[in-house]
């Protein structure tokens, strides 16, 4: 047994710090007027790539440089032997005992470490496309259950295609973003037609993002396993809902309004190599899958998931969920492989949301739909509020992390304050 791998910045071998060594997770960030670029957390710092790039400390392999943009895809686009490259050329120069060039070199040291807190995150990748499924079973079973009764819980297609819907890609916002309640069109029950206004039923769905980082050409699927390989790595991710507006408009060809106005993503992507000492096994399955969706092997991942909610004013957040992303039926591969096999091109900078992800209790459900069963039984927080769905000045915020021997492999938080509804102009 090796002893375990420590960084010589001190701050990174924490237990519960949710950047150590074992993570570098690779994000956007700006200090002051300077440009946008890619870097890696570690500890409470940000390496900064485009300097080490540019210091020839640290390359990629293309024929141009890639760190100093404004997003990763150039990065992703080097596909997935760069990826490992990097990751390995940046183990070597932030291990304890590795390459002392960047430890040693107290200049290159104050250029390329920043102080995380002196930088704004940005969007770590251009949104190409974004996807969102519908993938754990027991918030479809919850879901289906309050609409239709237990017995018609899922649908027939349930559990043999990774049900999806093609969302929108230009409202995906890093955390930290504030979220406007949207306005939409409704049909309260009994109500002989609809109504325009802010939704009444705000809510958040617990996900997970595959974000992918190889493309397909149109017209040539691929299988479980080369979609695996497709996925640069992983965020977190709130697919804001209004449930109101969804219920109105969703026959016959799914969600539209009521989860276009937000999607939020959290700053910093963790690479799928990261996660690789906690991949876990998909559940078994009730019904056997068409052999275009079988797994090679385990295609989830141990990572335990909460959220948080925190009324305007409030001193502390109430943890109103906590669960795992292990619950899910069908993974981010066997989602990506289902998409693509009918023909879809998929680009680098694709994002799939997993499905909401809900554990099989109450206090592990993963939106306020479930929490509080439609409503009926509001949720109390630490404040002593009640609460069905999200009110304004609430702040909702998702955690993760994947639980490894003295250190954990952190996500870090997704953040999002709900603002009131717009006025319609004129
Ligand atoms: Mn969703």
């Amino acid at each position: 047994m090796s002893p375990p791998l420590k960084s010589w910045l001190g701050q990174a071998n924490e237990p519960d710090c949710d950047f150590p060594i074992q993570n570098l997770p690779y994000g956007v960030f700006g200090r002051d007027a300077e440009s946008p670029r890619c870097g890696a957390a570690i500890g409470d710092a940000v390496v900064d790539l485009a300097v080490l790039e540019a210091e020839e400390v640290l390359d990629a392999g293309g024929s141009a440089p890639v760190f100093g943009r404004p997003a990763l895809n150039d990065f992703m686009a080097l596909g997935p032997p760069a990826w490992s490259a990097v990751r390995a050329r940046l183990t070597e120069l932030l291990a304890a005992g590795g390459d002392p060039r960047l430890e040693r070199d107290a200049a290159l040291r104050g250029r390329a470490l920043v102080p995380r807190r002196d930088v704004r995150l940005a969007l770590p990748f251009s949104v190409a496309g974004y996807t969102d499924f519908y993938a754990c079973r027991q918030h479809a079973f919850n879901v289906g259950t309050m609409f239709r009764g237990p017995d018609n819980a899922l649908p027939p297609n349930w559990l043999h295609i990774p049900i999806g819907y093609n969302g929108r890609a230009s409202t995906v916002v890093v955390s930290g973003t504030d979220v406007r309640r949207p306005l939409g069109q409704t049909k309260p029950p009994g109500a002989d037609g609809p109504r325009f206004g802010p939704s009444r039923r705000l809510d958040i769905e617990l996900e997970v993002g595959a974000v992918v980082g190889a493309s397909n050409p149109m017209g040539r699927p691929v299988s479980v396993a080369e979609a695996d390989e497709m996925i640069f790595g992983y965020v977190l991710l709130n697919d804001w809902s209004a449930r109101d507006i969804q219920a109105w408009e969703y026959q016959p060809l799914g969600p539209f309004q009521a989860k276009a106005f937000a999607t939020s993503i959290s700053p910093w992507v963790v690479p799928k190599a990261a996660l690789e000492p906690f991949r876990v096994a998909t559940p078994d399955r009730e019904r056997p899958l068409l052999p275009y969706l079988h797994e090679p092997g385990p295609m989830l991942y141990d990572i335990e998931l909460e959220v948080d909610m925190r009324p305007e004013g409030a001193d502390a957040a109430t943890t109103i969920a906590r669960t795992n992303y292990r619950h899910m039926y069908y993974s981010s591969a066997q989602q990506l492989a289902h998409h693509a096999v009918g023909g879809c091109r998929m680009n680098v900078g694709d994002l799939l949301g997993s499905g909401t992800v809900s554990g099989p209790e109450r206090g592990q459900f993963g939106s306020l739909l479930e929490l509080s069963w439609g409503g009926r039984d509001p949720i109390t927080l630490d404040t002593g509020e009640t609460r069905s769905f999200v009110e304004d000045g609430d702040t909702m915020t998702l955690r993760g992390w994947a639980r490894g021997d003295g250190h954990r492999i952190g996500f870090g938080a997704c953040t999002g304050k709900v603002l009131p509804a717009p006025t319609l102009p004129g």
